[in-house]
């Protein structure tokens, strides 16, 4: 790191528990952020502020101008175009030092394995299950970390997937539910919320800081501001993750 990068983060390493060995880890590391909208976008913006070295960012289509409530990365001159050039300007303005690699795409069955090697660590944001179950699978297969962050009208729901120890998203939806629609309520400073969480998980994931939500789902009711914790378990038999070898019991 060089001195303009170490002075950017400076007020980040007054916080406890990080330092310049944990600034190194960010700087280091590759974060794979798929779908870059409404809650997309608050992860990849948060992982450039935090000073992460190289972020993949996955986002297909072109802007649509009721994108625009909650897709804080957009322009409304950006309409029309490729999300993924937005994308690509927007965070090359705030912070010129990163490395990124922009794909115009959607996370499908001809990239996933692909765009997951090339990360040390996937955010999921994806709206459909498709891409999310395509992400679980090649980490599970892989053996990578997935942040998972969805939200639907005033609620989110936040956790980790690490393979092998923690439940994979099969483990928690067998089949893709059948209530699922592509369009749903949000807006955008629920989005926003739910992805500045969700980069925080992945700060602590590649720094070791703090304790991530391995384990563990979030869930937050933004309408009442309640939040709550629930205790995950693996499913033995699930389709994607049961044949790592499961935890053995504790008394
Ligand atoms: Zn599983």
């Amino acid at each position: 790191m060089n001195p303009t990068e170490l002075e950017r983060v400076g007020w980040q390493l007054d916080c406890a528990g990080f330092n310049l060995e944990t600034q190194q880890k960010l700087a280091s590391a590759t974060v794979l952020v798929s779908r870059c909208g409404g809650v997309g976008g608050a992860v990849s913006m948060q992982l450039a502020a935090a000073g992460v070295g190289h972020l993949v960012l996955a986002h297909g289509g072109n802007l649509r101008l009721d994108d625009l409530n909650r897709q804080t990365l957009m322009s409304y001159a950006g309409i029309g175009q490729p999300r993924a050039l937005c994308i690509e300007k927007r965070i090359r303005e705030f912070n010129p030092n990163i490395r990124l690699s922009v794909i115009s795409e959607n996370i499908s069955e001809s990239n996933a394995s692909r765009l997951v090697g090339m990360a040390d660590l996937v955010v999921d944001c994806a709206p459909l299950f498709e891409e999310r179950f395509l992400m679980n699978h090649e980490c599970v297969r892989q053996g990578k970390t997935m942040v998972e962050c969805s939200i639907f009208d005033s609620e989110g729901h936040l956790t980790i997937i690490h393979p092998g120890t923690t439940p994979c998203l099969r483990c928690l939806y067998p089949e893709t539910p059948s209530y699922w629609k592509r369009r749903f309520p949000v807006f955008g400073a629920v989005a926003s919320t739910m992805g500045s969480m969700a980069a925080l998980q992945a700060i602590q994931i590649i720094t070791g800081v703090g304790q991530p939500l391995l384990g563990t789902l979030l869930h937050c009711d933004f309408g009442s501001m309640r939040f709550k914790r629930l205790s995950l378990r693996r499913l033995p038999l699930c389709s994607e993750c049961g044949h790592l070898a499961q935890p053995t019991a504790t008394a």
